[in-house]
């Protein structure tokens, strides 16, 4: 195989393209301290007079539901998203989950797709933790009415991939075909059940 020569005609600021700047490691902070002595002492007394943990009883409301769907979608999701060689994979960015657990298991997130009125398994999607923390980010905390037009996005294509964009970056969600057909399944009910409530 031929080596590769450096592309010469290389676009600049093409987006999503990773420049030379964005390939080096970030310096880590170099901030000694100017009285590391006189620092110590005041971080002790401060450290003395930190508040102790407390836990208060309150009632509130606890979405009680929640917590025995999302149990179901754990193996649901691990089993669609594990390939043959037991690797699994996160539904955004397709790399494999990025450590495993203590048991083994690879570790993911199951983040809650869209915002519907029942509680199904289908409704959750197998990310890694940073795929999790850019759907929560820019879909379920994003501009207004985000969440929503994914949903419909999704719902209305037949397709096992739907465009996403996670703040500046143009991504998509991958579906295996029995988890796309069980959450537009889901989604189908919510917009049947709301027509019969009319
Ligand atoms: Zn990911």
């Amino acid at each position: 195989m031929g080596r590769e020569e450096p592309s010469e005609e290389r676009e600049t600021g093409t987006l999503g393209e990773i420049t030379a700047d964005e390939q080096l490691q970030p310096s880590f902070p170099d901030r000694p301290s100017p009285d590391p002595e006189r620092r110590e002492r005041k971080a002790a007394e401060q450290a003395a007079e930190a508040p102790n943990r407390e836990h208060d009883t309150r009632e509130r409301s606890a979405r009680t539901s929640q917590s025995r769907v999302k149990a179901e979608a754990e193996p649901y999701l691990r089993d669609y998203y594990t390939d043959a060689d037991d690797r699994m994979v996160c539904q955004v960015c397709r790399q494999e989950m990025p450590f495993r657990r203590k048991d083994g298991k690879h570790y993911f997130e199951r983040v809650e797709a869209f915002a519907l009125s029942r509680e199904y398994k289908a409704n959750y999607l197998a990310l890694c933790p940073v795929c999790a923390a850019k759907y929560n980010e820019f879909i379920v905390h994003g501009e207004n009415g985000a969440r929503d037009e994914l949903r419909k996005a999704f719902a209305a294509g037949g397709a096992l991939e739907t465009p996403v964009r996670l703040g500046q970056e143009e991504a998509a969600i991958r579906f295996v075909e029995p988890h796309a057909i069980d959450l537009r399944a889901a989604i189908g009910n919510e917009s049947r059940s709301a027509s019969k409530g009319q």
